[in-house]
């Protein structure tokens, strides 16, 4: 998606560790008349199936989800990062490994909220190792429904998640995909 892309190129920052800093319009600071076309997007590349539902990870999945999920005239359920006490009934969770936290945690969706059949499409921010999008599957496995598909604004190709995803048969669609990125140079290598 061209316009994401030059969003990028402009205002975003590369960190030591294979980090790309988009806070001014992605994860901090949103810009939703971009989020508002890259919903457009996920809806026109996911055309083709059937979605009844959005799951995406809290926090930074949740503004785009929404946004999404407008074009999608789907309800957004998002997976939470810690345990509370308004959360109740059975629970379905899985493990994830952090990339920009480096630690390990705990997501937890009410199995209410996701029920057996349902066509559930996956949206993210960021598609790095592939941890959290993994995460999300086990839990719409473990709910006995299915993966519609799994969109991301942006991936990065030089790391392994979008390979594994894919090589599991899961239909993955990212918005801009990073082959490359130097921190010295401040440049970054898009896919075509
Ligand atoms: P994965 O689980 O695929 O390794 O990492 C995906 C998650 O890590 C995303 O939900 C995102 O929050 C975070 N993440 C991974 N790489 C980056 C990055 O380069 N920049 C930012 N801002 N977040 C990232």
């Amino acid at each position: 998606m061209e316009l994401l892309k030059e969003r990028i190129r402009k205002d975003g920052v590369i960190k030591e560790g294979n980090v790309l800093k988009v806070d001014n319009f992605l994860n901090h600071q949103m810009d939703i008349e971009l989020f508002n076309e890259m919903g457009k997007e996920f809806r026109r590349r996911f055309a083709d199936v059937q979605v009844d539902k959005i799951l995406t990870i809290e926090s930074s999945g949740i503004g785009i989800a929404a946004i999404a999920a407008q074009y999608f005239h789907v309800p957004v359920v998002f997976a939470k990062k810690t345990q509370s006490i308004n959360l109740d009934g059975e629970m379905l969770s899985a493990p994830i490994e952090s990339f920009t936290h480096k630690r390990k945690y705990e997501v937890i969706v009410a199995s209410r909220f996701l029920q057996p059949g349902e066509r559930v499409l996956i949206i993210d921010d960021f598609l790095a190792n592939g941890c959290a999008a993994l995460g999300l599957c086990q839990i719409i496995e473990e709910a006995h429904a299915q993966v519609a598909g799994i969109g991301i604004v942006i991936e990065k190709g030089f790391q392994h998640g979008g390979q594994l995803l894919r090589e599991k048969g899961l239909r993955v669609e990212s918005l801009a995909i990073v082959d490359g990125m130097d921190a010295a140079s401040q440049t970054v290598q898009f896919r075509d």
